[in-house]
C-alpha cells in the first residue's frame, strides 16, 4: 500500500539523489561512517552503514573503523556514541535532537531522589532505559534497551529494590514479565503516549485478521490490546519470522514502517493512529519531532563542516564503565 505522511519540515529543493551522492563522497573524504536509527527517515537509514534500535547501533558503534562517527538519531545517542569511542569525533546532525523521554528526568532530580531514598535505608540499584542523558547514565548501576531490559534486570541482586528511570510505560510492563518490584519514575514519551485506544480499536475491527504491533513504551491500554510488544529490532525480526502476507498494525514511531518494509515486503504496515482518509494519508502525530530534525541536507552539511560535534565530557567516563557492563558484557 502507498503511504503518505504530513510533515511540517519545509521541503528541501535540493534533489535527494544528489544529496546521496555528495554524502557517499564526503564519507571517504572524510573518513566517516553514519550509523541512523530506525525512526529516522528511510532515505537516512538507505546511506548509513549501519541501521538499528539504541541497543544495536551503540554495539555497532564500537566495531566502527573510520576516525569520524555520523549518527543520525538523537543527543543522547550520540553521546552514547562517543562514551563508547572516546577516540573518534562523534557528529550529530542537529544539536537540538532532544528527546522528551531523556530530558523527563534531568540528573540534579534523579541524584535527589536517590539521596532521599538512602536516607530512607533502602536498598536498591537504580537502572536507566539508554534514552537518557550521559549525566543521568553516570548516576546509575544499569543502563537497558527495549532489547536487552529482561536480561539486565535478572541480573540485579535479588534481595535489592529497583529504581526504574524514566519510562513509567516500559517500566511497568517489566515489572509484569519480570514480577520484580520496582519503584518507577514518572517519564515517558511524547510519541508513544499520542497512540489512541478508540483508533487502535476502530482499525483492528476493520482490519479482519491484523496483528498489532506495540513498543514497550506504549501506554499499558495499548499494549492489553497487542499481540506481539517489543522493541524495533524484535518488530523486525518477528516480521521476518511470518511467511505468509499479513496486515501488521504498527504503534510505534512511523519511520519504523521503512525497515519493517525492507525486511518483509509481503506484509501490509499500517502506523498507528492509522489511515484517516481514503487517499491513504495518515496524520504525523506519531513522528518524533527530534529525530525528524535529521535530514539529508543536515547529514551532508555536518559531514562537510565536521560538526556539530559531541565533546567529551568528565563524567562521560563514569557513564562508560555502565554502559560497558550492560550492553557489551
Ligand atoms: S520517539 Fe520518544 S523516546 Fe524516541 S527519541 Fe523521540 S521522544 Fe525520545
Amino acid at each position: 500500500m502507498s503511504l503518505q505522511i504530513f510533515s511540517e519540515r519545509p521541503v528541501s529543493e535540493e534533489d535527494p539523489l544528489d544529496l546521496m551522492d555528495e554524502i557517499e563522497a564526503l564519507k571517504k573524504e572524510k573518513d566517516a561512517s553514519i550509523l541512523a536509527h530506525f525512526y529516522v527517515d528511510g532515505e537516512i537509514q538507505d546511506i548509513a552503514d549501519f541501521t538499528g534500535d539504541s541497543l544495536k547501533l551503540a554495539r555497532d558503534a564500537t566495531k566502527v573503523t573510520t576516525s569520524t562517527i555520523v549518527f543520525a538519531g538523537v543527543h543522547f545517542m550520540g553521546e552514547s556514541a562517543k562514551i563508547m569511542n572516546p577516540e573518534k569525533r562523534v557528529l550529530i546532525p542537529d544539536m537540538l535532537a532532544g528527546c522528551s523521554l531523556a530530558d523527563s528526568c534531568p540528573p540534579d532530580q534523579l541524584a535527589a531522589f536517590q539521596d532521599q531514598l538512602r536516607a530512607q535505608g533502602r536498598d536498591f540499584q537504580t537502572v536507566a532505559y539508554i534514552n537518557t542523558s550521559a549525566a543521568v547514565k553516570s548516576l546509575v548501576d544499569w543502563i537497558v534497551t527495549s532489547g536487552n531490559a529482561r536480561e539486565i534486570i535478572d541480573r540485579v541482586p535479588a534481595d535489592k529494590e529497583i529504581l526504574f528511570v524514566p519510562d513509567q510505560h516500559l517500566g511497568r510492563y517489566l515489572i509484569e514479565v519480570t514480577g520484580r518490584k520496582m519503584i518507577l519514575w514518572p517519564g515517558s514519551c511524547m510519541v508513544h503516549e499520542v497512540f489512541s485506544i478508540q483508533d487502535l480499536i476502530r482499525i483492528k475491527k476493520r482490519t479482519p485478521g491484523c496483528v498489532i504491533m506495540a513498543h514497550p513504551e506504549c501506554p499499558q491500554n495499548i499494549l492489553e490490546l497487542t499481540d506481539v510488544v517489543g522493541g524495533t529490532e524484535k518488530m523486525r525480526q518477528h516480521v521476518m519470522s511470518v511467511e505468509k502476507p499479513t496486515t501488521f498494525l504498527v504503534a510505534t514511531e512511523a519511520a519504523m514502517i521503512h525497515p519493517l518494509q525492507k525486511a518483509a515486503p509481503q506484509h501490509t504496515y499500517i502506523p498507528v493512529p492509522g489511515i484517516t482518509a481514503s487517499t491513504g494519508e495518515t496524520c504525523a502525530c506519531n513522528r518524533c519531532p527530534h529525530m525528524s530534525r535529521n535530514t539529508l541536507q543536515k547529514v551532508r552539511d555536518c559531514l562537510k563542516n565536521g560538526g556539530p560535534e559531541i565533546e567529551w565530557k568528565d563524567y562521560f567516563q563514569k557513564a562508560r564503565a555502565v554502559l560497558d557492563k550492560s550492553l557489551l558484557k
